[in-house]
């Protein structure tokens, strides 16, 4: 069961939204507080399980797919990833897009 989305008004998750892919807050104490912010919740905490969706993200802070150099074929492969990452810092766009 995917993480609902803790922005004010996102629908991300929700029984009738979109199908979103969510991020655990960051362990950074003070990014987290930004991200906290850009929920747009008064006194927001986040929790252990909140989370926000990739909606409120550049998409180039968000990693789909990682490559790496096969030796046996010479080739590059690249893998989609099941579970996107956010890239190390990155915080959402703010204000944010609707
Ligand atoms: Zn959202």
């Amino acid at each position: 069961m995917p993480r609902t989305c803790s922005v004010f008004g996102c629908r991300g998750n929700f029984r009738y939204g979109p199908k979103v892919s969510a991020f655990r807050f960051p362990r950074d104490p003070e990014l987290a507080k930004i991200w906290a912010k850009c929920t747009m919740r008064k006194d927001f905490k986040p929790l252990e399980n909140s989370r926000i969706c990739e909606l409120h993200f550049h998409k180039d802070d968000i990693i789909r797919e990682i490559s790496g150099f096969d030796e046996k074929t010479n080739r590059l492969i690249t893998c989609r990833l099941q579970n996107p990452r956010m890239r190390k810092g990155a915080v959402p766009l703010y204000p944010l897009a609707p």
